[in-house]
């Protein structure tokens, strides 16, 4: 029997910087309005965010993610060797 790799990921945008109230602009990913913001400030379902950053796990993705983790231990190590 094959077996099946399943991802699934689960962000954390409980912060107040992932909504912005004022107005719903089009998704970066399915383009349906949205009023969810990513790290970058792009309009971007939670859903739509966390399949990407699955499939890019997966590797059949091209996703425009970012590390929210600060700071990142490989920026840690860049910034010891300096
Ligand atoms: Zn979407």
């Amino acid at each position: 029997m094959a077996g099946q790799l399943v991802v699934r990921v689960h962000l954390d945008w409980t912060d107040p910087g992932h909504y912005d109230a004022s107005r719903a602009l089009p998704c970066r990913c399915c383009t349906t309005p949205t009023k969810m913001r990513d790290s970058q400030g792009a309009a971007c379902h939670q859903s739509c965010a966390e399949d990407e950053i699955a499939r890019e796990l997966l590797g059949s993705g091209r996703a425009r993610i970012a590390d929210e983790r600060v700071p990142a231990p490989a920026q840690r190590l860049q910034e010891v060797a300096r």
